[in-house]
């Protein structure tokens, strides 16, 4: 096993990361993704190149603004890990083209997980990136057409049913339309079967952060839970133990 290509993907996805860093922020507040370049939040100074290093300048600077000492939030270094990690990953398991489709797809899931977690919204931009690259790995003939329309509808029939159910037994909306859109691209690219236990492992997932929130400040049925952090951990779990899946169900359906 070359080392080499995997540690070079890990430092190309921290970098990624830090532009999602940028996203995080600044989509939500409707700001260009462009420009101004990178500027601290509290003194907004811009930030040279050399203090706007993935991981490294968060450490060298003790997680402080090198210019007015302002603390930067740990979610710049942890985006910038797991960014890196997930393209590590990516390059250790699949041949660079593949790598390379599944690792952009994660990020943009990464950003999305993060502003719903964050605001409770999926910015439409991010659903549409993900549809552009569901369009190019057909073209390209990664995916095949037939599962992804059997992905994408398991991936929003089933959320709409269990949105439904909630509706009727609780009289609350339990998933917002983002979520709906989210499973549609992760159904899209997972294909169904893998959708399915998409779902079912976000919801374990879920029900086990409520629990773990609701005894910590205690329980409260109004307290809403963001499903897209659940459903993206789930689904890049899934897609990087793809393989093994697959033989996994099959021998669960064969046998
Ligand atoms: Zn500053």
């Amino acid at each position: 096993m070359a080392w080499l290509p995997i540690i070079s993907a890990f430092i190309i996805g921290s970098i990624v990361g830090s532009f999602l860093n940028v996203l995080i922020y600044r989509l939500p507040r409707e700001e260009s993704i462009w420009s101004p370049r990178s500027h601290c939040p509290h003194c907004k100074k811009m930030i040279p190149w050399y203090q706007n290093i993935p991981l490294v300048s968060f450490f060298i600077q003790n997680g402080k603004c090198a210019m007015c000492n302002a603390t930067i939030s740990w979610q710049y270094p942890i985006v910038e890990a797991i960014t890196g990690c997930v393209w590590g990953f990516s390059f250790f398991i699949f041949n660079p083209m593949h790598a390379t489709m599944n690792a952009v797809f994660s990020s943009i899931l990464i950003a999305l997980a993060w502003i719903d977690l964050k605001t409770m919204m999926i910015p439409l931009s991010l659903i549409i990136s993900g549809v552009i690259m569901i369009g190019l790995n057909i073209f390209t003939g990664i995916l095949e057409w037939k599962l992804v329309l059997w992905g994408a509808l398991a991936g929003m029939a089933i959320p709409l049913l269990m949105m439904g159910l909630t509706f009727l037994m609780t009289r609350r909306q339990g998933m917002g339309w983002g979520d709906i859109q989210l499973g549609l691209i992760l159904g899209a690219w997972l294909g169904p079967l893998e959708m399915i236990l998409t779902l079912f492992f976000a919801a374990l997932l879920g029900i086990i952060a409520w629990l773990a929130i609701s005894l910590k400040k205690g329980f409260d049925r109004n307290r809403p839970l963001p499903f897209a952090p659940y459903l993206v951990m789930s689904a890049v779990m899934i897609l990087f133990l793809e393989s093994y899946v697959g033989i996994w169900f099959d021998k669960l359906l064969f046998l």
